[in-house]
């Protein structure tokens, strides 16, 4: 048995077979071969077989699904026996003795670079698509299959290098039991998808591959990992499972009690979510309402930007599953590690600090009025609440506040129905935290994002394990630029709520109410816990 610490997101526990997820990069290996003809052949192999699946996925997906939604496997079809490519792999192979995996890659990507610089968008956005025939080829020549996880049957913890979030948001989670990753840490947004699905992960351990098919056991509240676990160890952390299930029932009775302190300060208490599909979990938790839909999640992993249509009906639909109660949709904050195929974003020096989120949407207008647009029409259902990432200052916000004008007098134009949404932003750079009293005269409501918050005040990457032992979350200069939003926005006479991870932080919570925070929005696995907690608080006493 091997017993390993790492970096843990929450204190759940699991215990499952491990399986290898292998990530592309993985599988590239050595550059050189001394045998060409047997590159040659491995690669005509899996030039076949990559083939013979496209046209299997556009024959199942024309009879259950439609043309127009088999047509992407066709295209890729054309562009995997595109002879241009097909000849620059073999010259590859056999001039340069590249191996059949190096060559592939090479010669995609170089494709995939001549793609994103040109400049009509549907040629740009053709480069995601040589990506996907790219990494199929490669996952045919590693002899695994990319889907492979999917068809597993028994429920499995996945152990992986590194996960990105959009690889993350693939996963099936009915047959996940929990992640073990080397990269990452927990206020990665790889953690948060982890944390929604309410499985726990481990990072920062040192992966071994022959760890495939073993058993093991998470820990989550100790930070540990049991690889190979004896009988003895196995029973005693089944005992455990049931006791933290008989718990969680217990904590049930709560769940539609109101988060009162125990000398009657109300505090509101929402769910973030990432896909519509959360909601079940926020409302099985009791969430008054969703207090972060991460909007961009939805189409992580899509090569289109969903349309206006599609973006309306998901958002009514939203709206329509908690009716009446509290519901912030965030604008797309895409850019840093939420790469998405369709907006084909270029590699940056410090993404964190690059183009993203509301950077890309101001620079990009005609791609953020399709979901200001959307948003307007669903709030006609409902009172919507808007939400803008990454602020950082007034004339930001006063730009935004333009262009939803723009499109409410388009809508107006074209008799379309629409609403009065009520708009706030995210407090999550020290930049917006310090004018906080000149940003709360211009929206309804703040809404801290600490995860971000944090990451720019300590001028720490919050991706990066290395400096997890740095992080801390308990920082005076953390804490007091949230007292100083608190205060800015209550002299406005607008609401303040905590949306990102401390929020669920039970050291912390009584800071928080403190401060006058009016409301917490959390994971749905963390909402009763934080009741519990929450209706212990007597902020009358220290
Ligand atoms: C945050 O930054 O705290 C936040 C809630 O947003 P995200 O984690 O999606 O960046
Ligand atoms: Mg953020």
């Amino acid at each position: 048995m091997l017993t390993i610490k790492g970096q843990s997101i929450s204190a759940e526990i699991t215990i499952g077979t491990i399986r290898l997820y292998q990530h592309i990069k993985n599988i590239i290996g050595d550059a050189v071969s001394a045998a060409p003809e047997q590159e040659l052949a491995r690669y005509r192999a899996a030039y076949s077989k990559c083939m013979a699946q496209l046209q299997h996925l556009y024959d199942k997906t024309l009879a259950q699904l439609s043309a127009e939604e088999a047509d992407i496997f066709e295209m890729h079809r054309m562009l995997l026996s595109d002879s241009q490519f097909h000849q620059a792999v073999e010259t590859s192979i056999i001039q340069d003795h590249k191996t059949a995996e190096y060559a592939v890659y090479s010669v995609g990507q170089k494709l995939w670079e001549r793609f994103l610089a040109m400049e009509d968008p549907y040629l740009q956005a053709r480069g995601a698509d040589i990506q996907d025939v790219m990494n199929r080829l490669l996952f045919a020549l590693s002899g695994k299959d990319e889907s492979s996880l999917d068809r597993i049957a028994e429920p499995f913890i996945l152990m992986t290098e590194d996960l990105s979030p959009s690889e993350t948001v693939q996963m099936n989670s009915d047959k996940l039991l929990g992640f073990i990753t080397h990269q990452g840490s927990p206020y990665s947004h790889t953690a948060i998808l982890a944390k929604t699905m309410g499985v726990p992960a481990l990072m920062h351990i040192d992966i071994d591959e022959n760890w495939d098919g073993h058993l093991a056991i998470i820990d989550g509240g100790a930070q540990t990992l049991y690889i190979d676990p004896d009988d003895a160890l196995v029973q005693q952390y089944q005992a455990k499972i049931l006791l933290d299930k008989k718990k969680r029932e217990e904590l049930l009775a709560l769940k539609n009690m109101p988060a009162i302190t125990n000398d009657g300060r109300r505090i509101k208490l929402y769910a973030n979510i990432n896909t519509p599909a959360d909601i079940v979990s926020a409302i099985e938790n009791g969430a008054e309402g969703i207090g972060l839909f991460r909007s961009e999640f939805l189409y992580l992993n899509t090569h289109e930007y969903p349309d206006e249509e599609l973006q309306y009906n998901i958002y009514r639909s939203a709206m329509e599953h908690m009716p009446g109660r509290h519901m912030v949709i965030r604008t797309l904050d895409l850019g840093a590690d939420k790469k998405s195929p369709y907006l084909a974003l270029e590699p940056e020096e410090n993404p964190a600090l690059g183009y993203r989120a509301i950077r890309i949407c101001l620079n990009q207008p005609e791609l953020f009025k399709v979901q200001l647009r959307a948003l307007l029409r669903a709030s006609a259902h409902g009172r919507l609440h808007i939400m803008f990432p990454m602020i950082t200052s007034l004339q930001e916000v006063q730009r935004i506040k333009k262009i939803l004008e723009t499109c409410r007098m388009e809508l107006h134009e074209n008799g379309i129905p629409y609403g009065d949404p009520v708009v706030g932003i995210m407090i999550e750079t020290p930049a917006a935290a310090i004018t906080a009293d000149e940003l709360a005269s211009e929206v309804d409501f703040f809404s801290i994002g600490t995860n971000d918050l944090a990451q720019y005040t300590f001028a720490m990457d919050r991706n990066n394990a290395r400096l997890y032992s740095f992080y801390d979350p308990h920082h005076p200069a953390l804490i007091r630029l949230i007292g100083m939003t608190a205060k800015a926005a209550h002299d406005h006479n607008i609401p303040v709520c905590i949306c990102g991870e401390s929020g669920a932080d039970l050291t912390l919570t009584k800071t928080f109410l403190s401060m006058g925070i009016d409301a917490l929005s959390v994971a749905p696995k963390s909402l009763l816990p934080l009741k519990k907690a929450i209706r212990e608080i007597s902020l009358t006493v220290s």
